[in-house]
């Protein structure tokens, strides 16, 4: 299982930040890039990617491909240096990208020519009830992308990251309105997704209603060939 690429599938609040968190308990070198994370770095930093982004992310859109594309790929340039077949393969996550089909085929053409495909690609499937019942209450800490619950999962001093003593922030679009309108676009836009890597054969789905439930899931699926 050490030497996986994988994509985490899942609708906003499925708890793909939290089996990031698990799995980088279990394995200890696995890399990983959220391409929502890298969108709010950019917003933090106050870049010219940030400015546009932060008005699309506040009304629940997703950013124009060409923009997002380019950014996670910056950032996967760096996940695979030195990695080649003759030196030991470092296990690296995709979450949240890629979310379009456009996406999903431009990845394929940075990932061949470095012979670096995806492995996996889990989708985590949480029935909607369960997510609209804690996606208002999360809290993220921006540059380290961990994400907290006030209701399940608090910091030990509240409103402050564990590890930094940083602030943490709730997210703009982690409100009602905006929240449904993700799951809604989150939902038409993962079926032409799965196809393309069912049609690779690496697509399996998990199910469940809490991360203790899906992460052994997603640790078996990571064992399977
Ligand atoms: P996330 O943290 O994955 O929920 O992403 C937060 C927001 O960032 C999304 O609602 C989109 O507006 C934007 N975003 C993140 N990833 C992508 C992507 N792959 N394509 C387009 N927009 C994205």
């Amino acid at each position: 299982m050490n030497s996986f690429r994988l994509l985490l599938l899942g609708a906003p609040g499925s708890g793909k930040g939290t089996i990031t968190k698990k799995l980088k308990n279990v394995v200890p070198n696995l890399q990983s890039i959220a391409s929502g994370d890298l969108l709010r770095q950019e917003i933090q930093a106050k870049t010219n990617l940030g400015q546009i982004a932060s008005e699309y992310i506040a009304q629940g859109k997703l950013i124009p491909d060409d923009l997002i594309i380019s950014l996670v790929a910056n950032h996967i340039g760096v996940l695979s240096q030195g990695t080649t077949s003759t030196t030991i393969m470092k296990p690296w996550l995709l979450d949240g990208f890629p979310r379009t089909l456009h996406q999903a085929t431009a990845l394929n053409g940075i990932l061949t020519p470095r012979d670096q495909n995806l492995t996996k690609v889990i989708e985590l499937d949480v029935p909607e009830s369960a997510i609209l019942g804690r996606i208002e209450t999360r809290y993220v800490h921006v540059p380290s992308g961990r994400i907290y619950n006030s209701s399940y999962n608090p910091p030990k001093v509240s409103g402050f990251d564990d590890v930094t003593g940083e602030p943490l922030v709730k997210r703009s679009d982690d409100n009602e309105e905006t929240i449904i309108k993700r799951l809604k676009d989150y939902y038409t836009m993962v079926k032409p997704l799965k196809q393309f890597y069912k049609d690779k054969g690496i697509l399996i789905t998990v199910h469940g209603e809490t991360s203790d439930i899906i992460f052994p899931q997603v640790l078996q699926a990571l064992e399977e060939r």
